[in-house]
């Protein structure tokens, strides 16, 4: 990463803030679209080598206005690089057993390269036994048991793709993880354990926060990395964020905020992501990017030698 963008720290922040920030934003928007053109150019030479574009399905049950807008941006984002996409809909009245054969449908599709079904799904439904419908190898949202085991061992596998996006960014950033402090905030199977593990894969030392915590402010202090993913509007302030530590906020709340107070903590972090384009456009690039990936796998191409 070469563009340095200083994140100016005054407007609206709270009393104690220092007004000379020197955080660096972690652009998001920016290093998901490199993600993404490399995903179009690998799509479009799987495209020539076997005749079919990669094809992700989306899955949606019941109407959730959010969930609806969730998937038409996620099909957008396919269409610009190349990758097709199936939208499979299904009414909110949808049994857990008819779900599941929709889902074993696709896995067993040899048209289709990935399987994203949009959660949450209705409660009446045993979300866990739908995404256990998903054939690990079109598993490209990371979210059955075999890319979570894949994940703690240490072995190759589709990760959850928000936090296989934050650690993306580290990346981008060359921030070394090795022998640092992350502290995550948050505890969900989709987002703060998996952020965790691979944040420990990296060599760094891990500490897991969630709402048993006790003091959480003085664990939160010792953070030279913090993920927060809380999903609590600015829940996380400038005053307890150790000066130069990086924030990854993955938290996307009422009112287009984060998890952290932005402009407190921009005042001392030395990187920091924005909300929104911080964590969010990576989520995508990295779901589009694992479609390509499963695409490429189950044509038996190496897409590093394409
Ligand atoms: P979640 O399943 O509701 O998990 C929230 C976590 O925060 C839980 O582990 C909870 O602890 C913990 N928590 C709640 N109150 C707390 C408190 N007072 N102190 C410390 N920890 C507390 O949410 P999620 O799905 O992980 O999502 C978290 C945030 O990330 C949300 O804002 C969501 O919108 C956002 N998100 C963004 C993306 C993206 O693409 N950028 C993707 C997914 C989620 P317990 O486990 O003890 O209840």
């Amino acid at each position: 990463m070469t563009t340095a963008q200083t994140v100016s720290a005054t407007a609206g922040a709270p009393a104690g803030a220092t007004d000379t920030a020197t955080a660096r934003l972690m652009d998001g928007t920016a290093v998901a679209r490199r993600i993404s053109e490399q995903t179009a150019v690998h799509a479009a030479k799987i495209t020539e080598r076997t005749g079919t574009a990669p094809c992700l399905a989306t899955v949606l049950v019941g109407e959730d206005p959010a969930s609806v807008t969730y998937v038409r941006m996620k099909q957008n984002r396919c269409a610009k690089a190349g990758i097709t996409s199936r939208h499979v809909e299904l009414p909110a009245s949808t049994t857990t057993q008819e779900l599941v054969a929709a889902i074993t449908a696709l896995s067993e599709d040899p048209e289709i390269s990935g399987i994203l079904l949009q959660h949450p799904v209705p409660h009446h439904i045993d979300e866990r036994a739908a995404f256990e419908a998903i054939a690990p190898g079109k598993d490209v949202d990371g979210v059955t048991m075999h890319s979570f085991a894949a994940m703690g061992f240490g072995l190759p596998g589709f990760v959850s793709c928000t936090p296989g996006g934050i650690m993306r960014l580290l990346a981008a950033y060359d921030v070394d993880l090795t022998g640092k402090h992350a502290v995550v905030v948050g505890r969900s199977a989709i987002l703060g354990k998996p952020a965790g593990m691979l944040l420990l894969e990296q060599n760094a030392t891990v500490t897991y926060c969630h709402s048993r915590t006790r003091d959480l402010s003085s664990i939160v202090r010792q953070a030279d990395v913090l993920v927060a993913a809380v999903g609590k509007a600015e829940f996380i302030r400038g005053e307890d964020i150790k000066p130069g530590a990086v924030v990854l906020d993955a938290g996307y709340n009422e009112g287009n905020v984060g998890d952290v107070h932005f402009e407190s903590a921009a005042a001392r972090a030395s990187l920091i992501t924005p909300v929104p384009g911080g964590v969010g456009p990576m989520t995508i690039a990295v779901l589009l990017e694992q479609t390509v990936l499963a695409a490429a796998a189950q044509a038996g191409l190496d897409l590093a030698e394409l």
